[in-house]
């Protein structure tokens, strides 16, 4: 059994143009329950205090007031609401996970370069850091890794999770790309950066290579920011993966043999619900 968390509340703020159209999610959404998916609401509420286990104190607040300064980034009315939520539903992906049922948040949203006292880049708060916190503070002992397929580096995630002995960070990335981070691998945080026109072949090996040294941290959960900007597709990234090479990349994970869970970071092509549907076929 899986387990996707959905709230489709997630759809009521946007700006025309923005790349982040909450038609991502619902037709993503849509697609999932056309296959026959069953789509459920958060079943953890995220607090405060979980979003302080990943960023600082003001963090918070600084979104709910707009006193971040990211052009990226836009402030809504309620938005630390929204990102709330979107906390909720990757904090229910990871209980899940750590039940033994691999699960998957469905949401906006994205989280990955939220970092500790930073919204940008789309992401207000780190949804794939507090949801390993959150699991990290019901048992001191977890060790953690962190997979980034996202077309752009987790930046936000490398920053909250760096130095930590707990957890390992793995992200594969084009570069040069926004943020212009991930260059080379620093302390746990092992970086992947890949050349615009990279395709399967490439990508897959270096895949490999990231889940080798995953299985041999022997992590009690794997958590993936699961991005599809890496489709040939996209508008906003230039790897050139194709639709069915998602199913490849979820199967790869799934046979690492772990505990997992993933949360839905970007990816703007309009083929975005049959890139999650492969990737969820194989992954969940
Ligand atoms: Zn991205």
């Amino acid at each position: 059994m899986s387990r996707i968390y959905c709230d489709l509340e997630c759809l009521r703020y946007h700006t025309p143009g923005h790349p982040d159209a909450p038609e991502r999610v619902a037709s993503a959404a849509e697609r999932l329950k056309r296959s026959g998916r069953a789509l459920l609401p958060p079943d953890y509420t995220a607090t405060e205090a979980d979003a302080a286990l990943a960023h600082d104190p003001g963090h918070l607040s600084s979104v709910r007031d707009g006193l971040y300064c990211d052009e990226d980034t836009p402030h809504y009315d309620g938005i630390e609401l929204f990102a709330m939520l979107s906390a909720s539903c990757a904090v229910s992906a990871a209980m899940s996970a750590a039940a033994g049922e691999p699960g998957f948040s469905l949401m906006r949203p994205p989280g990955h370069h939220a970092g500790r006292r930073r919204a940008a880049g789309f992401c207000y708060l780190n949804n794939l850091a507090i949801a390993v916190s959150v699991l990290g503070r019901a048992r001191p002992s977890l060790r953690a890794a962190i997979l980034d397929i996202d077309a752009h580096h987790g930046d936000g995630t490398q920053d909250i999770m760096l130095g930590r002995p707990d957890v390992l960070f793995v992200s594969l990335h084009q570069s040069p790309l926004y943020p212009g981070t991930g260059l080379r691998s620093e302390g746990n945080c092992l970086n992947f950066p890949l050349p615009p026109g990279t395709g399967e072949a490439a990508y897959l090996a270096a895949l490999e290579k990231g889940l080798s040294s995953i299985t041999a941290f022997k992590p009690d959960v794997l958590a993936v920011s699961a991005g599809f900007d890496a489709f040939r597709a996209d508008p906003i990234a230039q790897l050139r993966l194709e639709k069915t090479s998602f199913r490849r990349i979820g199967g790869l994970i799934a046979g690492a043999g772990l505990k997992r869970f993933g949360v839905l970071e970007g990816g703007y092509a309009p083929d975005l619900p049959v890139l999650v549907e492969n990737f969820l076929e194989t992954f969940l």
